[in-house]
């Protein structure tokens, strides 16, 4: 091996996740801390557990309940469309009505 151009291998890092859970492997580094591994993962656990550092789930939650609560308000553009047409067949009664009034 070409010397001073390698890393120093230590063949007994260790891996340090949040759970507690520890392994040890081979690494340039001597010891590794993360969040998340094989132990604590929901994959391989199986049960249902958020993992959210970033408060994201609790943002999405937020604007679906806002969205809820301004759809309660909101008729929507159904509702317009109904209206707009209520409004124009009215319009063509009373354009039928003046006629009517004009031939008499
Ligand atoms: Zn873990």
């Amino acid at each position: 091996m070409k010397k001073d151009t390698h890393p120093t291998y230590y063949s007994d890092a260790k891996i340090i996740c949040a759970c507690g859970h520890t392994l040890t492997t081979g690494s340039v580094q001597k010891e590794m801390h993360v969040e998340i591994c094989s132990a604590c993962h929901p994959f391989y656990t199986g049960k249902e557990k958020l993992v959210d550092t970033a408060g994201r789930v609790d943002r999405f939650k937020k604007k679906v309940e806002l969205q809820k609560k301004t759809s309660v308000t909101r008729k929507g553009k159904a509702d317009k469309k109904k209206r707009s047409v209520v409004r124009k067949a009215e319009k063509e009664k009373e354009k039928i009505k003046a006629e009517l009034k004009a031939n008499k």
